[in-house]
């Protein structure tokens, strides 16, 4: 089938990537690509932040984990590498109950190697290099990426159009569901942190919109972060108290990072549910909230079913 792809983040390159290996002809249409991108500015590792419904997030985040898993070992130049994580939470949370996110994958309750040794999730999980990864699945795929602005997505040629647009599809789609999420990160230099290891904490979560995490990766350490409410529209400047935050929520755990290299931030597309359904010709695939790298190839392949029932149909 002839397939029209709109968006070129983590999303769109990845359903474009599964589309083409099922056999479909596909063509990407995106306002912007690369550093553009939300997707430039993650983190980003695998971890169902932000992102619903439960059960179906659940099952893409294991289907995802398992892809990138194997990505990890076969090809370097993807960017993507195998970290332990800990995530530490309250200490009230039970030992004993697995959290609804990790399905199919093994996580044991440890003290996190921190100052104070909380209790955490400890688990593997792959860490993907945004300005690695994105250039490495532009170059998987036979199509090309066609840079405009789309204001009318039936007006697009194909068989099918697959909407990826992220934040886009609030205008494009019609649709208020879907809402940004201020985050914001700190990339400093890997000073002396264990670069195979990272860190979440969510016990302030409960209380305020700020989490802290350290993302380690080839040469830099990214330091994060929060989850605020944002208006739509441009990306806002640095919050500079808290990047000072962040940074100091890092000293305060005894990881010892270097000197900030960048602060980034962007706005996450959250939707109380991910939008992935077909609707006529269109499929749509947006509202990956905090977890667009967690769930992409997921998605993707639930996009390639949705073609072929379609086509059976
Ligand atoms: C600070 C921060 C940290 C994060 N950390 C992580 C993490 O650790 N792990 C994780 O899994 N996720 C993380 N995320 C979330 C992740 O970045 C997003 O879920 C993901 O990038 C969404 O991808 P997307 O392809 O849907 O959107 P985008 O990357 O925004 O791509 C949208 C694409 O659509 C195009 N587009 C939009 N409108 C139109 C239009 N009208 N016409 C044509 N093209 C259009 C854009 O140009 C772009 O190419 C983080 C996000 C932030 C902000």
């Amino acid at each position: 089938m002839q397939i029209t792809v709109v968006g070129a983040g983590v999303i769109g390159l990845s359903s474009a990537l599964a589309l083409e290996e099922r056999g479909h002809v596909v063509r990407i249409v995106a306002a912007g690509s690369g550093d553009t991108t939300t997707s430039a500015v993650a983190g980003a590792i695998w971890f169902p932040y932000k992102a619903g419904p439960p059960d179906k997030v659940a099952a893409w985040a294991a289907r995802t984990h398992a892809w990138l898993d194997d990505l990890a070992d076969r090809d370097r130049s993807a960017g993507v590498d195998r970290l332990t994580c800990y995530e530490i939470t309250s200490p009230s949370e039970p030992d004993d109950v697995v959290p609804w996110w990790a399905r199919g994958i093994a996580v044991t309750r440890e003290p996190a190697p921190v100052v104070g040794a909380p209790r955490a999730w400890k688990f593997t999980a792959p860490r993907v290099e945004p300005a690695r990864f994105l250039p490495w699945l532009a170059s998987r795929l036979r199509a090309t990426i066609e840079i405009r602005t789309v204001d009318d997505l039936e007006g697009l040629p194909g068989d099918v159009v697959v909407n990826c647009t992220g934040l886009g599809a609030r205008a494009l789609a019609r649709d208020e569901q879907l809402v940004p999420l201020l985050g914001q990160i700190a990339v400093v230099e890997p000073g002396g942190a264990d670069l195979g290891t990272s860190i979440t904490d969510d016990r302030g979560s409960a209380r305020s919109d700020e989490i802290f995490y350290a993302i380690p990766r080839r040469d830099e350490i990214v330091l994060g972060g929060c989850s605020r409410p944002a208006s739509p529209g441009d990306v806002p400047d640095e919050d500079r108290a808290l990047t000072e935050r962040i940074v100091e929520q890092a000293r305060s755990l005894g990881i010892a990072v270097g000197s900030i290299r960048r602060v980034r931030v962007g706005l996450r597309p959250y939707r109380v549910e991910v939008r992935l359904e077909r609707a006529g010709r269109i499929i749509h695939n947006y509202g990956h909230g905090g977890a667009g790298f967690t769930l992409c190839r997921g998605c993707a392949d639930d996009v390639v079913a949705l073609v072929d029932a379609g086509a059976t149909a």
